[in-house]
This record gives structure tokens, C-alpha cells and sequence, in this order.
């Protein structure tokens, strides 16, 4: 016997990140909170930063049944780990955003009326909430973070952290014939 139904439908995966609207109530004002930890899929990032595979991200979630649907409101909060944009080195710092997303109903007059991409829609009963806690959370993260602000970034002739560099320190790029010239004469200079 094979069982075809859940290969051909399109509703989200039962999992950390769904919630099941039947444990909500349709009715309009019941509510229930969801407090846990889901793992975040690949790509919850950017370039340089993002949240690992796999790691926790905490929902504290309220979910209120309105007429059009399931409004979610609450926050997730996760651990970035990245590089800085300027020097490379590994940083990790803190995220969290404050999330306030309408699901509708599929016979709701918001879903008649409204594109999939401008409101959420509750698909079989269930509420994906990992596209717009990830869409937010992307907003937040930093393009080009920085391990501080004031950081110096890398010499840019021979690749090491300006931390680490003495102020003076310089690659001169001299013309080969005075290069010539300074050999000659250099030893002379260093005594001066
Ligand atoms: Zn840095
Ligand atoms: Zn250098």
C-alpha cells in the first residue's frame, strides 16, 4: 500500500516550526501561547552572518484567533555566529525580533482579497512560522558585521590585522631604481 498524500500536498511539515490552528480554536478570541525552541534550517543567514544549522531559535509566541485568520504575535531570539566583514575574525553576538504576522483563513475575505506574498495564509489547519521569523530576522542582521567598530580591519599588503601591527608599520612600493639606489646608500642612511 502506498501512502501518495503527504508527497502531493503542499502543507507545512508537523515540526517545531508549525503550529497546528485546531489546538488554537477557530473561534474568534481564543488564544494560546507557544513557548519553545526550533532548529534553524540551512540559510538562515546572510553571507556573513546568520544563525548555524541547526541551532536553537526561542519563539515566545502568542496565537490569537481573530475573524480572518490567526494573528501571531511575540518574539524569536537566536545566537549568530559569523565574521567580521574587516578582519575575519569569528564573532557571535545576539539576535531577536518582535514578530506580529496575520495568517488568514483559506474562505476568509482576506484571502480573497489579498496576494499569498503580502499576507500569510493558514495552509491545512497549520501555521508555518519559519519564513517570516526568518524574513525578519534577516532584516535585522547585519550586511557587513564588525567584531567592534572601531576595528582596523587587514593590511591590505600583507593580509594581517592592523590590532597586531606596530602604527608605523607600511609595504613601501618603491621604484625598482631607487630601490637600486637605496642599497647603495641605505647603510649610509642608517647611521645618520
Ligand atoms: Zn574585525
Ligand atoms: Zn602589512
Amino acid at each position: 500500500m502506498s501512502q501518495n498524500r503527504d508527497a502531493a500536498s503542499s502543507a507545512p511539515q508537523v515540526g517545531p516550526w508549525v503550529l497546528d490552528t485546531r489546538e488554537i480554536g477557530h473561534r474568534a478570541g481564543s488564544s494560546r501561547s507557544y513557548t519553545r525552541d526550533a532548529p534553524a534550517p540551512a540559510g538562515f543567514g546572510l553571507d556573513m552572518i546568520g544563525v548555524p544549522e541547526g541551532a536553537p531559535v526561542e519563539l515566545d509566541l502568542l496565537a490569537e484567533s481573530v475573524v480572518e485568520g490567526v494573528l501571531i504575535s511575540g518574539t524569536a531570539a537566536a545566537d549568530l555566529a559569523g565574521e567580521c566583514s574587516r578582519c575575519l575574525d569569528p564573532i557571535s553576538e545576539e539576535i531577536e525580533i518582535e514578530l506580529r504576522e496575520l495568517y488568514a483563513f483559506p474562505d476568509s475575505t482576506t484571502d480573497a482579497t489579498t496576494d499569498e506574498d503580502e499576507v500569510s495564509r493558514v495552509v491545512d489547519e497549520l501555521i508555518d512560522l519559519e519564513p517570516a521569523v526568518r524574513d525578519a530576522m534577516l532584516l535585522e542582521m547585519p550586511t557587513s558585521p564588525v567584531c567592534s567598530e572601531d576595528c582596523q580591519g587587514l593590511c591590505t599588503g600583507c593580509g594581517v590585522k592592523w590590532a597586531e601591527l606596530s602604527p608605523d608599520h607600511t609595504h613601501e612600493t618603491m621604484d625598482p631604481r631607487w630601490a637600486a639606489l637605496r642599497e647603495r646608500f641605505g647603510g649610509n642612511e642608517e647611521e645618520n
